[in-house]
């Protein structure tokens, strides 16, 4: 285990804040994690903070206590079976890194998931999402530690009550969860198995490309193209500092969510949308996205050094020098403008650690720089306004 003290975590976060932590540690190994906890007693085990990459974290100026970051694991086992592929693989393996063996080894299940920064770990405790595919479709079961009594647990999926972006491992006021995932197994399916591609943007670039549809290298191949035109890439195309989509995306009244999907993309877009969403009865998902278009934001308006990423809207972006605090005022203003002018909340999708000292709402306002619109993937959904700003 590597320890740093006094450590600059900027470089080691997804949104690249200065932040300064008294101690931090790099574990690359369960079994040096279950090590090290087994040793403090109940109270110190409270206080340790445990992360993976950090790329759904915003992270305070500062941190005390010891910072976990269980990163960079090895070792991933395939066992194949007649009809589905057991996939062993230790919390802290990169999750893309197990999208991208899957891919190469024809394993389903897991590949519109590609291009999602983050470990194995966080990805279960969030039950991560995109382009049809989830996590928990394909999570089998895991150990984790148990803070509390210091022992190892089994868990199955119905122990950890999956939901939106979200697990009973995924703490609402606290930023450890009161369970560490160590390693994870994974139910996927053989190739035979392949999920129809039904987001349109998906299938309308693969057929651009004249991919396969029943390759699951070309699958990944094309939805990392996608994710890199919006900038949704770590390190990749239109790379800005972000920590991916940073509200979820709320529930809302069906009628309001079609008038809205209506005003931003037009008519065809509403009509799909609900395809898409599968509402119930009365209230469906919307995407957090449209809701800040709606309430006047744009691709690029900036605040000094915080911004909406000009490739993805629902990505807040940092400049050089920029620091949690930064983040979380701009996050206020949007929530307190979106209620303002919508009566919707929105909930952050990020997870907050650390202390943050300095949030000046009024500072940042006076900061504004207007951004240029909307990307032309974007407009391309159905733009019925054009690139124009909305002010209701
Ligand atoms: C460019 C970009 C694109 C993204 N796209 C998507 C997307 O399409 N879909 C999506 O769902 N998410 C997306 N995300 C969000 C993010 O990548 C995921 O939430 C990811 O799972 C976070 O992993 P991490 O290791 O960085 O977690 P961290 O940010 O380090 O931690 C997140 C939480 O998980 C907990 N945690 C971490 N490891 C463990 C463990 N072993 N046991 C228990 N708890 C643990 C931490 O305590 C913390 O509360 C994106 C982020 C970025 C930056």
């Amino acid at each position: 285990m590597n320890t740093l003290k006094d450590a600059d975590a900027t470089s080691l976060n997804t949104l690249n804040l200065d932040t300064s932590c008294t101690e931090v540690r790099l574990v690359k190994d369960p079994g040096e994690m279950f090590e090290y906890l087994f040793q403090l007693d109940a109270e110190e085990r409270k206080q340790v903070k445990v992360c993976g990459e950090l790329s759904n974290t915003v992270i305070g100026e500062a941190v005390n206590g010891p910072l976990l970051l269980f990163r960079d694991g090895q070792d991933v086992k395939i066992e194949k079976n007649a009809g589905s592929v057991i996939v062993k693989v230790p919390a802290t393996f990169s999750f893309d890194e197990l999208v991208n063996i899957a891919c190469e080894e024809g394993i389903s299940g897991v590949e519109m998931l590609s291009g999602i920064p983050g470990t194995v770990g966080a990805a279960v405790v969030q039950n991560i999402a995109a382009y049809g595919q989830k996590i928990s479709d394909v999570f089998f079961s895991a150990r984790a530690f148990d803070i509390a009594t210091g022992t190892i647990l089994n868990l199955n999926a119905d122990d950890l009550r999956f939901s939106y972006r979200s697990s009973v491992l995924k703490p609402r006021d606290s930023y450890t969860p009161d369970k560490i995932l160590l390693d994870v197994t994974l139910k996927c399916g053989s190739p035979e198995k392949l999920q129809e591609i039904q987001h349109t943007e998906i299938l309308a670039m693969h057929r651009e490309y004249g991919r396969q549809l029943d390759h699951l290298v070309d699958r990944r191949t094309t939805v990392l193209q996608v994710r890199e035109r919006k900038g949704m890439v770590v390190g990749g195309a239109n790379w800005l500092p972000t920590a991916g989509s940073y509200f979820l995306s709320p529930v809302l009244p069906k009628e309001i969510a079609l008038n809205l999907a209506k005003q931003i993309r037009g008519q065809n877009f509403a009509d799909s949308f609900l395809t898409w969403y599968q509402p119930d009865a009365t209230t469906t998902r919307f995407p957090a996205a449209l809701v800040m278009r709606a309430s006047g934001f744009m691709n690029g308006d900036s605040w000094g050094n915080v911004g909406l990423s000009p490739h993805h809207i629902l990505a807040i972006c940092t400049y050089p020098g920029a620091t949690g605090s930064d983040v979380v005022a701009l996050s206020d203003l949007i929530r307190a403008q979106v209620t303002e002018r919508l009566g919707i909340a929105l909930e952050p999708e990020v997870r907050l650690l650390g202390n943050f000292t300095h949030k000046d709402n009024e500072k940042l306002r006076r900061k504004f720089v207007p951004g240029v619109g909307e990307p032309e993937w974007a407009l391309g959904l159905g733009n019925p306004e054009g690139t124009r700003r909305l002010v209701p």
